[in-house]
């Protein structure tokens, strides 16, 4: 595995790579990585002849007074285990390499980052959009591959492929839970061992609206009202939202029918967590 930090670099093996024919699968990440992480590159490895891990940590996707200094990083560690998994590139650049002195273009997708985490992180999805789209143009990949972790952000990118008219497939993969069901984040660094107790809170209502609905429960409002006294129960945690949406546009729906998607982003102290879950009525 080698590990590359320019553009130029990058695009001369991925052009050998295609001129052998070779199939490219692209895993972007902000590194520190776990588990979670890992399913993605193992995914990648088995549908791929070479695997492109990114680790930049992209400072368009944090607002103002989040926390991107803070941001968990380690690429010796990150460089081991994504070899492990089967990671062939590693592609960590610096921030001028990506965002040059007078860096001025932009990808924005619109309505569907306008609810959810957009909200609440109004800037984000740009962020988020203009890095991938890059990343894109750099690495050509025939498959990229994003956890279901961030939900809105696998919608998000599913619009701007299909809107952009991009030959590259979306994989979405499930969300990797820690054996007590937190679910897997660089962020849980952040938690206190009380914090890291109370963010169990995030899984257990998710876990018991997925129940409710099992049991033929319906009504959005009675399921989200569940999980809001759930989540207040617990002191330390302070709800950002908890919403019940159709899992492809993101829109309200008062009685689950088709892809639901349960989601809810919560702080526990000054760490702001999310979580979701899938369900198929
Ligand atoms: P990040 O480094 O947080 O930007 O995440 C990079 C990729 O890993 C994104 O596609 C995330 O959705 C995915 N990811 C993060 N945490 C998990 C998890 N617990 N399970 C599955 N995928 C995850």
């Amino acid at each position: 595995m080698i590990i590359i930090k320019t553009i130029k670099e990058l695009k001369n093996i991925i052009r050998s790579n295609k001129k052998q024919g070779h199939s490219i699968g692209f895993v972007p990440t902000m590194g520190f990585l776990h588990e979670g992480h890992l399913s993605l590159i193992r995914a990648a490895k088995k549908e791929n002849d070479l695997v492109v891990v990114s680790i930049f940590v992209n400072p368009t996707q944090f607002g103002v007074g989040e926390d991107f200094e803070a941001y968990p990083r380690d690429l010796d560690n990150d460089a081991k285990v994504s070899e492990a998994a089967g990671a062939d590139v590693i592609f960590n650049p610096s921030i001028n390499e990506m965002y040059p002195e007078k860096y001025q273009t932009y990808v924005e997708v619109l309505e569907i980052t306008n609810k959810l985490c957009g909200l609440s992180r109004p800037t984000h999805f740009k962020g988020v959009t203009t890095v991938v789209n890059k990343l894109f143009n750099i690495v050509e990949p025939d498959r990229a591959y994003f956890g279901q972790k961030d939900a809105q952000q696998v919608a998000v990118l599913q619009k701007m492929v299909l809107d952009l008219n991009m030959n590259i497939d979306i994989i979405p993969c499930p969300i990797v839970r820690e054996a007590d069901g937190l679910a897997m984040s660089s962020r849980n660094t952040y938690l206190s061992p009380e914090q890291r107790n109370a963010a169990l809170i995030l899984s257990k209502s998710l876990f018991t609206a997925k129940d409710m609905i099992n049991k033929g429960g319906r009504e959005a409002a009675e399921i989200k009202e569940t999980i809001i006294k759930m989540i207040n129960s617990e002191p330390l945690a302070a709800i950002d939202y908890v919403e019940i949406v159709d899992a492809l546009s993101l829109n309200d729906i008062p009685t689950l029918k088709g892809s639901i998607l349960i989601a809810l982003a919560v702080k526990i102290g000054k760490t702001r967590l999310i979580d979701n879950i899938r369900a198929e009525v």
